[in-house]
């Protein structure tokens, strides 16, 4: 097959199936055999793959076919293969595919070509001294910040594995130590439905120095992309964050008796600007399970606090004196000395440098990233947002106890302070094949209840795909969506993805 194949345009209507494998043939032309996986059966039609395991156990999906581009030109190509075969499946962008607790690869729907561009790996360009890197969708956390490494910028890094994407976690609102990742994009190139390739937001200038502002003239059209089926991203602009010359971990423990206290207490050394990067506190099943220690009942706090090397010591005596002066919590410990997994594991990832999270893999999963998904162990998660008050996190702290109690099912908890006004409210809970159903009727609950007190998630699994439509709080928003997706994707180019409105 020549390249030419590509150009083939579908001019008479055709079964999804043979649509399908006509695409995929023209498609393996751009990519080459090795790197397209699909079967086509004697009359043609394409079927659907062998389904794969996910450690979340949500249902298998329909998947007709992987294609591996190895550069954007190719990526390009395929879409605009997928384009003129208005039959055929849509494409599912993903990056590396680590959406673990959310359903790993699986799409939200089935009859979906999954567009894998994990092999997308460069690194375009890094500068330090102005504080941004262009990378594209295979290049891990691990990689970038391993290139950071000694320099006077660091990387938002978050608690999951190495290997998982900048971009893929950026784009699904992913949070990171030091702030949610979206806040790290600076601007996107997109690949539109019709192979048109456009870059949105703050871009470098290869002939003068730009500053580094993200919002451009006009509306902001990267969050367009963001949780998005408008567009497939080949490669994001993200900051670099200024390391601290100094910086220490402030540990604190506290008692579910001192929950509302203690979280209105970091909330204040947030507005007074004692504490930095994004405070997390553990309940003791996530303390336990990742490798820490805590006792039942108990919470442990990890505070981040950058200085210079004159001035570290101060601030945490500074944040030290109000802990004390509080009366909320039964320890404080600036982290010299009893470190425990979770310690240090924190402790490197406040300072952009995710490499210790594989032990914690190890620990909670007995078991490597790269296997997780065959590893036979479940795991899920439940992200909602809540207000960042004490009185409501002790709220969504009774509903997780009354999941526990109706269910038999105990998630546990990592509240990341994102502001001053909300925070990420992680459930997670790991279990056997043998529990599945009764885990994932836990979720369900957990959908129900978090959303009758309004703390909505800003993440969905594969399996509640459905609940975007249920949790926007107007209607017109997601007509409007509607409108853009039909606009901009008038042949389902792209598949509906978890967030998105099916074209019409
Ligand atoms: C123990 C543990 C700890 C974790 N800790 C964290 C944490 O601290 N913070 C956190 O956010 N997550 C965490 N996770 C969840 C998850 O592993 C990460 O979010 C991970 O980064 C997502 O996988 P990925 O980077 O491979 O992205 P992908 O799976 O490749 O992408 C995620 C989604 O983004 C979209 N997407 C991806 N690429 C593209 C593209 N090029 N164009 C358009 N759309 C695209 C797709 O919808 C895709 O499903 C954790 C998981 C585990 C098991």
């Amino acid at each position: 097959m020549t390249a030419t194949d590509t150009t083939v345009t579908s001019t008479t209507p055709r079964t999804a199936g043979t649509a399908t494998a006509e695409a995929l043939r023209a498609a393996t032309a751009v990519v080459g055999p090795a790197r397209a996986r699909h079967h086509v059966d004697a009359t043609g039609t394409a079927l659907p793959l062998v389904r794969s395991a996910n450690v979340s156990m949500a249902r298998s999906r329909d998947v007709f076919g992987v294609l591996r581009p190895r550069t954007v030109a190719e990526a390009r190509r395929v879409v605009q293969v997928f384009d003129r075969f208005p039959g055929a499946c849509g494409l599912q962008a993903i990056s590396t595919g680590h959406n673990w607790g959310l359903g790993s690869r699986e799409p939200a729907h089935d009859d979906v070509v999954t567009l894998d561009l994990g092999d997308l790996t460069e690194i375009r360009a890094l500068d330090v001294d102005r504080g941004w890197a262009v990378v594209e969708p295979g290049v891990t956390q691990g990689r970038l910040a391993a290139r950071l490494a000694g320099t006077s910028r660091m990387l938002n890094v978050t608690n999951s594995a190495s290997t998982t994407s900048v971009i893929g976690n950026a784009l699904e609102r992913g949070v990171g130590f030091r702030a949610q990742r979206t806040d790290d994009v600076l601007g996107l190139e997109v690949l539109l439905p019709d192979g048109e390739l456009v870059r949105v937001g703050w871009w470098p200038d290869a002939t003068r120095h730009t500053p580094v502002y993200p919002h451009g003239l006009g509306p902001g059209l990267a969050d367009l992309f963001v949780q998005s089926d408008l567009g497939i991203v080949t490669a994001a602009a993200v900051r670099l964050l200024p390391r601290p010359q100094a910086q220490r971990v402030v540990r604190l423990r506290f008692t579910d008796a001192g929950l509302v206290e203690a979280m209105d207490a970091v909330r204040g050394w947030l507005v007074a600007g004692l504490v930095d990067a994004v405070p997390k506190v553990y309940d003791a099943a996530a303390t336990n399970r990742y490798g820490g220690e805590a006792g039942a009942g108990e919470f442990v706090a990890h505070l981040c606090v950058d200085g210079t090397d004159r001035t570290i010591d101060t601030l945490v005596g500074l944040l030290v004196d109000e802990v004390r002066a509080s009366g909320a919590f039964t320890e404080v410990s600036a982290y010299e000395e009893d470190r425990d997994l979770v310690d240090v594991d924190v402790a490197h990832n406040f300072a952009g440098d995710p490499s210790s999270n594989d032990a914690v893999f190890a620990k909670t999963f007995g078991t490597t990233p790269a296997g997780l998904d065959e590893s036979g162990h479940g795991w899920l998660f439940f992200l909602p947002m809540v207000p960042m008050t004490g009185t409501d996190v002790a709220a969504a702290h009774r509903l997780k106890e009354r999941i526990a109690t109706e269910t038999g099912v105990r998630f546990g908890s990592v509240v990341h302070v994102l502001s001053t006004d909300y925070a990420d409210f992680v459930m997670s809970v790991r279990f056997t094949a043998a529990d599945r159903d009764q885990v994932h009727a836990a979720l369900d609950l957990a959908h129900e209840l978090f959303a009758e007190a309004g703390f909505r998630p800003y993440r969905l699994d594969v399996d509640h795909a459905a609940w975007v439509d249920r949790l926007d709080p107007d209607p017109g928003a997601r007509a409007l969506l509607a409108r853009l997706k039909t606009a901009l994707d008038p042949r389902g180019t792209i598949a509906p993805n978890r967030y998105g409105v099916p074209a019409r």
